[in-house]
């Protein structure tokens, strides 16, 4: 598969929002990572930093876009043709640092590995996703579980943010946001990313000096 850009919506669930102590957002609040920070969760182990405090997983459903926007109405179901679930990897101290000083968040979302994706199927439509509840298991524990009704913003208006403000082009993914129960990743781990009661994929965490 190709992929263009990496947006990410953060705080599209109350309860998330609520757990770090943030504003619920009036409007999507839109951020990317770079191509080269995504990674599949294929059963290898992937590596992080061990020095830079807390990396915390974010379980989150992923868009793919297979069809150029334009500033046209549509449906949801014609231009997202595939999806994944994802985990938006973040460096939760060193992003505390860079709220504070009103800095851009990238050094703390942008980390080489910090987009993992399972592979994508065939996009259900959004019916079907709202029928199924996600999930992200820890060494065999659950430790995050969502559902897409309980998101703030629906995918038709993450779609018409981003292509009204970024453009939307084939190739392009979304990670849409990560219900609560975000937490640290530590070395030796395994997670297993469910959709429904499917495994779609998972990951052994190395944390490197
Ligand atoms: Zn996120």
């Amino acid at each position: 598969m190709e992929f263009r850009n990496i947006f990410c919506i953060g705080r599209n669930y109350v309860d998330h929002a609520v757990e770090l102590g943030n504003d619920v957002p009036d409007q999507p609040m839109v951020f990317s990572k770079p191509l080269n920070s995504l990674v599949y969760a294929d059963g290898k182990e992937i590596h992080y930093p061990g020095n830079r405090g807390e990396i915390h997983h974010e379980l989150e459903v992923v868009l793919y876009i297979g069809k150029d926007m334009t500033d046209e109405d549509f449906w949801v179901d014609e231009i997202v043709s595939k999806m994944a679930l994802g985990i938006d990897l973040t460096l939760r101290d060193v992003q505390s640092e860079l709220k504070k000083k009103g800095h851009p968040w990238l050094l703390a979302k942008g980390f080489k590995n910090a987009a993992i994706v399972t592979e994508f199927w065939d996009f259900p439509g959004e019916a079907v996703c709202r029928e199924r509840d996600f999930c992200l298991l820890r060494d065999g524990k659950t430790v995050q579980k969502g559902n897409i009704t309980s998101m703030i913003f629906s995918f038709r208006t993450i779609l018409a943010y981003i292509q009204a403000n970024f453009g939307l082009k084939k190739g392009d993914i979304i990670f849409t946001g990560t219900p609560e129960g975000v937490g640290p990743i530590s070395n030796g781990e395994k997670y297993e990313l469910r959709w429904g009661e499917e495994s779609k994929g998972g990951f052994g965490i190395r944390m490197n000096e």
